[in-house]
């Protein structure tokens, strides 16, 4: 299958068959992000999923985890989603784990009985893009939730019988904030019992909203270093068992993974070593280099600050 945009899924979910179910985000806002902008979000029809399933079928493919792509699967209708674990089940009847990411609104848009039927068809892991551990934060960030929303869905899909998967961000707060943010962000998550914990830590990238706000100075990044004592602070603090933590801060090719609380201290003396090692280095911090290679596809061939600027313009 020809797969459009960036395959972009939790490291939990390296081995499951991905299934395009819809090309982009349906919200798309969060000024940080750079995965699905330039592509004007659609769903897929379902003679196309029917497609990719026989396709794999036969190949001799038998997954029993399947991941629904992209951005937000969950906010599928439920009688759309039905219909594609009805088909799933069809051809992988083996398959017993279905997952997919979600977006606190889509949870809490679904009724508690279409909860239980998807669990009830397979349904699993949601991630969530939970990101920070502070309302100002994410009200800033234009996430589509506040943590009182997120506490409520969370509560939710786990009485339902689904597992929450949490992702979240070191520097998302900005410079001078991360511990501010990790023990927020502890809080959270000693409340909801996540079953993995995946750090993306933030990116800067220049074609996203975010960035704008780096040139005028109403965001000012932390760098690498920060966002290495944000995470040591937010393990020290994480209380729950069994949770599969894993961090990436791919700009300097550091990753901390492991099991919490059995591997902690392995983890927090891993973190201690790097950031001994970069402390005493010029700041480094996470920009991505170059331009986005796909700007040229953003909607009406225009470019993203133009399209911002029309928005605003239309507010
Ligand atoms: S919901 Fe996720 S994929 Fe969509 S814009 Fe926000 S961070 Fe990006």
């Amino acid at each position: 299958m020809n797969y459009e945009g960036q395959i972009c899924r939790a490291p939990m979910e390296r081995a499951s068959f991905m299934l395009p179910v819809m090309v982009g985000c349906s919200y798309n806002r969060c000024k940080f992000c750079n995965l699905f902008r330039h592509l004007k979000y659609r769903e897929l029809p379902m003679e196309q999923i029917e497609e990719e399933l026989k396709r794999v079928a036969e190949l001799g493919g038998n997954p029993k985890k399947i991941f629904l792509g992209d951005g937000n699967a969950f906010g599928l209708k439920t009688e759309h989603l039905m219909e594609i674990l009805d088909k799933i089940h069809v051809y992988f009847p083996e398959c017993y784990c279905i997952n997919m990411d979600a977006t606190v609104t889509s949870i809490l848009r679904k009724a508690e009985e279409e909860l239980e039927l998807l669990y009830k068809n397979g349904v699993r892991h949601l991630y969530l893009g939970i990101e920070s551990g502070l309302d100002d934060v994410l009200k800033f960030m234009e996430k589509d939730h506040d943590q009182e929303q997120a506490i409520a869905a969370i509560e939710r899909i786990q009485k339902a019988g689904m597992l929450f998967d949490a992702h979240i961000m070191t520097g998302v707060a900005g410079k001078g904030r991360g511990t501010e943010n990790a023990e927020a962000l502890a809080d959270f998550l000693n409340r909801t019992h996540p079953r993995h914990v995946v750090n993306f830590s933030m990116f800067l990238h220049k074609e996203v909203p975010l960035y704008r706000h780096i040139e005028d100075g109403t965001f000012v990044p932390a760098d690498e270093v920060e966002n290495l004592r944000e995470e040591r602070c937010l393990l020290e603090h994480l209380k729950g068992n069994e949770i599969l933590y894993d961090g990436f801060h791919d700009f300097i090719e550091v990753r901390v993974k492991g099991t919490l609380p059995k591997d902690k201290e392995r983890m927090l003396a891993k973190l201690d070593q790097v950031i001994a090692e970069y402390e005493h280095r010029e700041p480094v911090y996470a920009y991505v280099r170059g331009e986005c290679p796909d700007l040229e596809k953003c909607e009406n061939h225009r470019s993203l600050w133009e399209m911002e600027d029309a928005k605003r313009m239309t507010v």
